[in-house]
C-alpha cells in the first residue's frame, strides 16, 4: 500500500506559522483582518462560506462578512467593492466566484487591489506570479499542492511533475511555481494522447480533471506520488479523480477527502496575514 499524504499535518504547520506572524502583526500594532465578499446565496458559495470563518475562528483571524444581494447593478457592486477595496483596516479580500451573470467579474477581479488578492482575482497577480516576484499571491490550491510536497520532502528539483489540468486557478499557476522549485513540467488537459503512459512516467502527478474516480490503478505505476486535487461527489460523498485502488500501485497519493483541501484554506489565511505584515513593516 502507498503512503497516505493527509492535509492535516501540512494545515496544522501552516496554522502554527500563520499565528505566530499574527503575534508579530499585533506587536506592530495590526490587527489582520479579511473580508469574505459575497454576492447572492449560492449554497455552493454559502458552504466554503461557513469553512472560511471556521478556520479564521480556529486561527483567531478577525473576518468581515459583506454580503450583497443577487441583483445588485455593477455600479452599486463597484461602489461598495471600492469602500471595502480601500479600508486600511482590511488586509485580504475573498470575493466568491462565479459573480452572477449580470455583474462584470473580468473588470470586477481588476479592481481588487493586488496586496490584499488573496485568491488571486487580479491578474496583476497572475503576472507576478509568472515573473517570479517574491509578492504574488499564487492561486492558493496550486500554492497548496506545493506545500503539500514540500511538507511530506518529496523532491522537487529535477523531478518530473506531470499536473493534469490547464485552468488558470490550478494548472498554469501551478507549473510556475514547480518550475521555480527547479522541476521539469508537463501540463496536459482533455486532449492529450496516450495519458496513462505520460502519468506513469511521472515522479509526480497532480490531477484536477473534476472526474469522480476517472483514474484507477492502471493510470499510475510504483514511482508515482499523487497529489489528487479533485472534489466530485458520488451519492453525496466527497471524492478525487482517483479511484481508491490508486492506493495498491503508487508509492503515495493525497485522499480526498483529507488531502489538499483544508490545506488550500489555510493558504487562503496565510495569505492574508502575509498582507497585513506587509503593512505592519511598511
Ligand atoms: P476546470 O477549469 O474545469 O479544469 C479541468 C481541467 O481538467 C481542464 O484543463 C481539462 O482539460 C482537464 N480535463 C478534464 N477532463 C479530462 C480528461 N478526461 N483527461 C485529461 N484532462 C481532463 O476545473 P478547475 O477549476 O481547474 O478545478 C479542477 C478540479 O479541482 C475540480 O474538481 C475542482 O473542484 C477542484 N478544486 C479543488 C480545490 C481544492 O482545494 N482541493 C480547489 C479548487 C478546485 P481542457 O482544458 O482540455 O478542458
Amino acid at each position: 500500500m502507498s503512503l497516505e499524504l493527509k492535509g492535516a499535518p501540512v494545515a496544522e504547520k501552516i496554522r502554527a506559522g500563520i499565528t505566530e506572524k499574527m503575534t508579530m502583526c499585533r506587536m506592530k500594532g495590526v490587527e489582520p483582518m479579511m473580508a469574505i465578499v459575497r454576492v447572492g446565496d449560492r449554497s455552493d458559495d454559502v458552504a466554503y462560506e461557513i469553512q472560511v470563518r471556521r478556520s479564521c475562528e480556529k486561527v483567531g483571524l478577525s473576518y468581515k462578512v459583506f454580503d450583497f444581494p443577487e441583483d445588485i447593478t455593477q455600479a452599486r457592486f463597484e461602489v461598495e467593492f471600492s469602500i471595502i477595496n480601500a479600508d486600511p483596516n482590511i488586509h485580504g479580500i475573498l470575493l466568491f466566484r462565479p459573480l452572477p451573470a449580470s455583474l462584470d467579474e473580468g473588470f470586477i477581479s481588476s479592481l481588487v487591489d493586488p496586496g490584499k488578492d488573496i485568491d488571486c482575482m487580479n491578474p496583476e497577480n497572475l503576472s507576478r506570479l509568472f515573473l517570479g516576484r517574491e509578492d504574488a499571491f499564487p492561486p492558493c490550491t496550486s500554492e497548496a499542492v506545493v506545500e503539500m510536497l514540500k511538507y511530506y520532502e518529496i523532491p522537487l528539483e529535477g523531478a518530473n511533475v506531470v499536473i493534469v489540468n490547464r485552468s488558470m486557478v490550478l494548472g498554469k499557476p501551478l507549473a510556475m511555481l514547480l518550475l521555480q522549485e527547479n522541476a521539469t513540467v508537463t501540463v496536459c488537459h482533455s486532449r492529450t494522447k496516450d495519458l496513462p503512459s505520460i502519468m506513469k512516467r511521472a515522479d509526480i502527478v497532480v490531477s484536477g480533471i473534476g472526474k469522480a474516480r476517472f483514474f484507477d490503478k492502471t493510470c499510475f505505476s510504483k514511482k508515482n506520488t499523487v497529489i489528487d486535487v479533485g472534489i466530485n461527489f458520488i451519492d453525496g460523498r466527497m471524492t478525487g479523480d482517483t479511484d481508491p485502488n490508486t492506493a495498491e500501485v503508487a508509492a503515495a497519493v493525497s485522499p480526498v477527502p483529507g488531502g489538499v483541501g483544508s490545506v488550500t484554506t489555510m493558504i487562503l489565511l496565510r495569505h492574508a496575514v502575509d498582507s497585513a505584515w506587509r503593512k505592519a513593516n511598511g
